[in-house]
């Protein structure tokens, strides 16, 4: 199958893969999601994700249907009926179905998991992305991974239609993160990002490269930067799962960046490197 489609334990195309209406997912958006990597068919930070995912779900007071072994074996019959060994492998647990009200349903309603992959060739680092401010508009909570994503959804087809490949978000002068990845940048050696707070969303991506900007010796600070030192970075670095991650080669149709090349190429070698055992078979 080219998408393996996935819910509550059936498995068919996820262009024929039907729910119920009544699932909360459909009317509130009320759930989480996770989305990785998988090469040749091992997970990429699968661990990562599963310890996000919990805390999305212990936020949202949304109880786990099963254990983290039965998820992954769940997720894994979905990765094993996939044409090819290389993909995104995106998943989502509902608070279940029932007919609509706001308040949580009854205790005897179970949550639903629904999956699905997509073939995707592995990220090559090369492309690099032009970007577009965008005021952040989102709430409070975008530390938790909810499936209600509709101001990133706005904001990443304002970026779209400038001819661009990202939105970054800014609160007043300050800059959170992007659409669908964190943002962090290079100044004078230093590597700099927002703070893991309520303002963004605890990236793997971004957890991984400090991680190993850290081992390298490279100074991480996680402190807010404003959109003058955005404009005036070195480098700056966009992160996600399904990217990895980017350099930036414009802000608003001026040129960024460029200056910091070889801190950038000595973090994108070690990332490499970290997913290449990560999912090389043992
Ligand atoms: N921030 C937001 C708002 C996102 O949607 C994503 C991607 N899910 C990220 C950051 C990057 O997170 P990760 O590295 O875990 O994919």
């Amino acid at each position: 199958m080219i998408h393996v489609g996935y819910y509550n334990g059936r498995i068919e195309p996820l262009e024929t893969l039907m729910i119920p209406a009544g699932d909360r997912a459909v009317y509130f958006g009320d759930g989480v999601y996770e989305a990785l990597l998988f090469r040749g068919r091992i997970l990429f930070g699968f661990e990562e994700h599963l310890d996000r995912f919990e805390n999305s779900c212990r936020m949202l007071r949304l109880p786990l249907p099963m254990s983290r072994d039965q998820l992954k074996a769940e997720l894994m019959k979905c990765v094993d009926a996939t044409d090819s060994p290389d993909g995104m492998l995106y998943w989502q647990l509902s608070r279940g179905t029932e007919m609509r009200h706001h308040d949580f349903p009854e205790p005897d309603v179970r949550p639903n998991l629904l999956a699905y992959t997509k073939p995707m060739a592995m990220p090559t680092f090369a492309k690099k992305r032009r970007l577009k401010t965008v005021e952040d508009t989102r709430y409070l909570h975008c530390n938790i991974k909810t499936l209600n994503l509709i101001p990133s959804v706005m904001a990443a087809q304002a970026a779209k239609e400038a001819g661009c490949d990202e939105a970054v978000f800014h609160r007043g002068e300050t800059v959170t993160e992007c659409s669908h990845s964190n943002i962090l940048i290079f100044k004078n050696g230093v590597l700099r990002t927002h703070p893991a707070d309520n303002l963004i969303l605890p990236g793997i991506t971004r957890m991984h490269l400090l991680a190993l900007a850290r081992d390298l010796g490279i100074p991480v600070e996680e402190t807010a930067f404003t959109l003058a030192d955005l404009r005036e970075a070195d480098d700056v670095l966009v992160t996600s799962s399904t990217v990895l991650f980017s350099t930036a080669e414009e802000i608003d149709g001026i040129p960024v960046g460029g200056c910091a090349r070889e801190l950038c190429g000595r973090l994108r070698s070690a990332y490499m490197e970290k997913f290449n055992t990560c999912t090389s078979s043992k």
